[in-house]
């Protein structure tokens, strides 16, 4: 049999290449921006047009190229930046592979300007494919300029494959943000489809954070900053009350490269430990430099992804050095949001010492005998005593108050004897749903501040709070977006709201709708949005997080068309507008739920296509008790 292996040509090796370095347009921005900021610039401007898909500019005034480097920057494996594989050790510039412009130059249109300082005529190169076209001398400033037009252009099926515009300029956007706050030395002005995005001057660290999520940014900042042997943290964590449901503003750069590292990001939020409720994330934006030759950034092809030789003395330290600057700076626990009281120790007993439970059990217990004794649980507080046992129940108040035990003085009388711990569960569990309840006519109740249980001829229902409200509210949403009729709710005092520059931007886009829900706008522009009026389904201290969210969601996906963008935003606001597990019901409020729900169009499924309610036949429980 013939030889058969044959080496591939350049130009296929090169796209190969490519679907590693390349996935998007908002890759080849990174790349671009890296090599400018490896060749030393002061400026740098990024244009780009339809979400990088048709142009992908980047001008630098840095070292600019000779006409021979011009030529060889594009052949895989040329770079400037290592000669041997020591170099890999001790690495000070961004790239090194020498891989990202032969990979962009074989899925796009590329040209290149560039000048060095010392010669009096640059050059002009522009390759297709990775097919030179044309090479010619050019009169240009020094430094460089690639263009990158129509990428994935001979690869149609990575072109298809690419988001909406929205999408793919989120993206873009947050290469830009990695790039431009590691090196707020820098000027970077970015544009896109012809209007300003950034345009961030030469400044210090602080400023440029502030510069690119708004000026209400500065306030909310608190330092951080710590050196030792193996390492040196620079930055700025968010105070705690700024924590988002989202992730949002959380960098790493490990000497200046943007990193994502779970590991660490898991040592900064448990420096926020207590602080914080569970479901809100921390801000930060810190800095740490260590010897080059401690980390191997080599792990992964588009290097975010970073190896330390000593992880945790890391973690240690920079946990350490956040919660230092989060006491230094009297950031006290925010008591201001909900919290679960069951968690808190109840006053009496947070003076007392802790004694372990006793559990007393009866070993001549008999399940058989005529009156069972049984198993006694002493818990080590003062039993007997009113006042006492009314703190042990703080969690539950709330719960039993609005729960189906009836009165709340027969809820008290109720406790009392549980505090006694006489597991009585036969009859608690009759009184339960016999002789008060009925006779009130009241039939449903709720389960775990989560579900709502309500008896059907053939069985039962399990309703799921929080999806059923969001049925609720999407429905209704969707129909004031595109009928136009809310109600809106005068605001005594208008509310003003503070959002980054692109936030604002999005809130405009969505202005009509949001106004066909109910909002007014009194004022919506640079990074100010004052609203004089909000839908009655909301509640003012509500509005900030619905507006957060909503811009969260439309970053994360948005398709362009009309009708599923409505469809996105009724989804969104029903999310964060209904009512939350862990919210406890009183019978009124579950019925008028459940006579709603049942109003609605597809009442068994969620928004968000997660079933609202189950049913369970007699049938059923019959066969679990056979
Ligand atoms: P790497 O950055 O890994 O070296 P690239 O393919 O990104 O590989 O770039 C190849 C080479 O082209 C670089 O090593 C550098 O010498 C040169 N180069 C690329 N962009 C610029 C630029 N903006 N200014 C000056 N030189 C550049
Ligand atoms: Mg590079």
């Amino acid at each position: 049999m013939s030889d058969i292996i044959q080496l591939l040509p350049d130009h296929v090796a090169n796209q190969i290449a490519a679907g590693e370095v390349v996935q998007r347009p908002a890759s080849v921005v990174k790349e671009l921006l890296e090599n400018a900021i490896d060749a030393k610039a002061t400026a740098i401007t990024l244009v780009v047009k339809d979400a990088g898909k048709t142009l992908i500019q980047v001008t630098d005034n840095g070292v600019g190229m000779s006409v021979t480097d011009a030529r060889l920057s594009f052949e895989r494996h040329a770079t400037s930046k290592i000669k041997s594989a020591e170099d890999l050790f001790n690495l000070n510039t961004k790239g090194f592979r020498g891989e990202a412009l032969a990979s962009i130059a074989a899925i796009a249109h590329v040209e290149l300007k560039t000048k060095t300082a010392d010669s009096e005529i640059g050059t002009h190169l522009t390759i297709e494919g990775s097919k030179v076209i044309s090479q010619e001398p050019a009169v240009v400033p020094k430094g460089t300029t690639i263009s990158v037009k129509n990428l994935f252009y001979n690869i149609p099926a990575r072109r298809n494959f690419l988001k909406s515009n929205t999408v793919e300029t989120r993206h873009i956007i947050d290469e830009f943000h990695r790039v431009a706050l590691a090196h707020p030395g820098v000027a970077f002005h970015m544009l896109h489809n012809g209007s300003d995005v950034f345009n961030l001057p030469s400044s210090n660290s602080r400023q440029r954070i502030v510069n690119i999520f708004g000026s209400k940014t500065n306030e909310k900042l608190v330092p951080v900053s710590e050196e030792t042997e193996i390492l040196k943290i620079e930055g700025f964590v968010m105070k705690p009350e700024y924590g988002k449901k989202s992730r949002g503003e959380q960098f790493f750069f490990v000497n200046d490269r943007f990193i994502k590292s779970p590991y660490l990001h898991h040592a900064v939020n448990s420096a926020f430990e207590g602080l914080m409720k569970n479901d809100v994330h921390p801000g930060y934006f810190l800095f740490l430099e260590v010897d080059p030759h401690s980390i191997d950034i080599n792990i992964h092809p588009t290097k975010t992804e970073i190896k330390f030789d000593d992880e945790h003395s890391i973690y240690a330290m920079l946990r350490a050095t956040v919660k230092h600057s989060l006491g230094q700076f009297n950031i006290a626990p925010v008591l201001d949001f909900e919290r679960d009281k069951g968690f808190d120790t109840p006053y009496e007993y947070s003076k007392k010492a802790p004694t372990a439970p006793t559990i007393e059990v009866d070993r001549d217990f008999n399940p058989f005998k005529e009156k069972p004794k049984q198993a006694n649980i002493k818990f080590p507080f003062n039993r007997g005593k009113e006042s006492s046992w009314e703190s042990l129940y703080v969690g539950l108040k709330g719960e039993i108050e609005t729960s189906s035990f009836g009165t709340t003085q027969q809820a008290q009388g109720r406790s009392l004897s549980a505090v006694e711990m006489e597991f009585e569960s036969e009859e608690v569990t009759g009184n339960l749903f016999t002789d008060k309840e009925t006779e009130r006519g009241q039939t449903t109740f709720q389960l775990q501040n989560k579900y709502i249980i309500s008896p059907l001829k053939s069985g039962m229902m399990v309703i799921h709070q929080n999806l059923a409200h969001q049925r609720i509210l999407y429905e209704e949403l969707l129909k004031n977006i595109t009928v136009k009729e809310a109600v809106s709710q005068q605001l005594l005092f208008p509310l003003q709201l503070s959002f980054s520059k692109p936030d604002v931007a999005i809130i405009e886009k969505i202005r009509e709708q949001l106004e066909n829900t109910g909002f007014v706008f009194s004022e919506l522009k640079d990074e100010t949005i004052e609203i004089s009026g909000i839908p009655v389904l909301i509640l003012e201290s509500h509005v900030v997080n619905l507006l957060s969210q909503l811009i969260n969601d439309i970053k994360e996906e948005v398709p362009d068309s009309g009708f599923s963008q409505n469809d996105m935003l009724s989804k969104s606001m029903a999310a964060s507008m209904a009512i939350k597990t862990g919210v406890s019901l009183n019978s009124e409020e579950r019925e008028h739920l459940i006579n709603q729900l049942f109003a609605c169009k597809e009442p068994s499924v969620s928004p968000t296509n997660k079933p609202v309610f189950i049913t369970l036949d007699v049938n059923e429980l019959d066969k679990k008790f056979m």
